[in-house]
């Protein structure tokens, strides 16, 4: 599935080019251990080993002295950084303290409240997205809740769930003036069902979650154009082998991409190990579902009205479910590599590539010619030392 892009570009750009040498690039299919990347105009321009790149007169070289480049981490699933609730106004600071997590692009992602607070959020952060804030790139919209399974809702107050229905779609479409491109649903629910082809029909993609359809009903919401599965493992029917569930049929359908939280809390590593060998890093993609206290210290907060203590690195709300992450991209991937251990190369692309199919972007998430100059310099996994979005220095 194609969607058009939307802010994507960014007005700014180096009148230099810029070269990063001696670095461990991981350009999507391969680790070049000595490489050279090279941008200018906000876009790549040339990649290799160092010895066969030819650096333009006048380029600004960093020596990346055998530390990792990538493409920058781009978040499918994020309620909130380091205070800000991405639900709003905050939604603009958010997208200048992403950076620093190694996050280049990212879609703010909703939370689910009665439908009359939440139309009016969306128009807030549609407003946002027009002004095309400096920071990180913002994509698009992510809707979650309030068309969620009472049997699956997480955090959220499942006296606010309601079926998907067709007719919410433009309404809610309406208020965002286009701009959301995921939704969050469990197709069991009512009518949902038939709202796929609606949600399509408005250039938003079909996400399942919060879920608890069978196998049955999960293949036939994938038949229909369901193409991804909200934090997988997370909030959906678990895998049972009379009633293999939205688990298998996820798993068994090449079609789907799946989100993974990889915060060292939500899913054990053996499970993210199974996971990757299932269906390969380019149909994982890493998520961070932050939310707002992300980034600050543990302690009892209420967010949007919910309760949540954090502390040992969790977030719960007081009946102990988990209430989304608090860690971000950056964290995530370093989990990935370093406690699952998933090979860095592909930990990368679940956090770049994949996400970029998801969304139907096909030149971001990789480091080749003509591609946008998103990059990461790390001074080691999990600590990104500079970050670079359209060409344009951030951290
Ligand atoms: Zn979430």
């Amino acid at each position: 599935m194609i969607v058009p892009f939307r802010n994507t570009r960014r007005l700014f750009v180096a009148s230099y080019p810029i070269a990063i040498i001696h670095a461990e690039l991981h350009t999507l299919f391969q680790r070049i251990e000595d490489g050279t990347v090279v941008f200018a105009d906000g876009q790549i321009s040339a990649i290799g080993p160092f010895r066969e790149v030819r650096l333009p007169r006048r380029a600004e070289r960093i020596d990346a002295q055998g530390r990792p480049v990538t493409p920058g981490l781009i978040d499918l699933h994020i309620h909130g950084v380091e205070g800000c609730d991405l639900f709003g106004e905050e939604l603009t600071e958010a997208a200048q303290r992403l950076p620093r997590h190694g996050v280049t692009a990212f879609v703010p992602t909703t939370l689910t409240l009665p439908e009359e607070e939440i139309l009016p959020r969306l128009q807030t952060m549609a407003r946002v997205i027009e002004t095309n804030p400096p920071g990180a790139r913002i994509l698009g919209i992510h809707i979650e809740g309030p068309h969620l399974s009472p049997k699956r809702p997480g955090m959220a107050n499942p006296a606010w769930f309601r079926p998907l229905t067709p007719e919410a779609i433009p309404r809610y479409q309406a208020a965002a003036s286009g701009r959301i491109l995921l939704w969050t649903f469990a197709p069991e629910e009512g009518g949902a069902m038939q709202a796929i082809s609606v949600l399509i029909a408005h250039g938003i993609i079909p996400v399942i979650g919060h879920s608890d359809a069978t196998y049955d009903q999960a293949v036939e919401a994938i038949r229909r154009g369901a193409r991804q599965v909200t934090h997988f493992f997370n909030a959906m029917r678990p895998f049972h082998h009379r009633e293999p569930g939205l688990f298998t049929a996820a798993l068994l359908d090449s079609r789907v991409i799946v989100q993974l939280i990889a915060d060292g809390q939500h899913v054990h590593p053996a499970a993210i190990r199974l996971l990757f060998q299932v269906k390969g890093s380019s149909r994982v993609a890493l998520i961070s579902d932050a939310i707002p206290m992300a980034g600050l210290p543990p302690g009892r907060y209420t967010w949007l009205g919910y309760e949540v203590i954090v502390a040992d690195g969790r977030c719960q709300t007081p009946e102990g479910a988990l209430a989304g992450s608090v860690a971000l991209m950056d964290e995530g991937l370093r989990v990935l590599i370093e406690e699952v251990g998933i090979d860095p190369l592909h930990a990368v692309r679940s956090a770049t590539w994949t996400p970029a199919q998801a969304l139907g972007l096909r030149t971001f998430g990789r480091l080749r010619p003509g591609a946008p100059a998103d990059l990461v310099l790390w001074a080691r996994w999990g600590i990104p030392e500079a970050v670079w979005i359209g060409g344009e220095r951030l951290v």
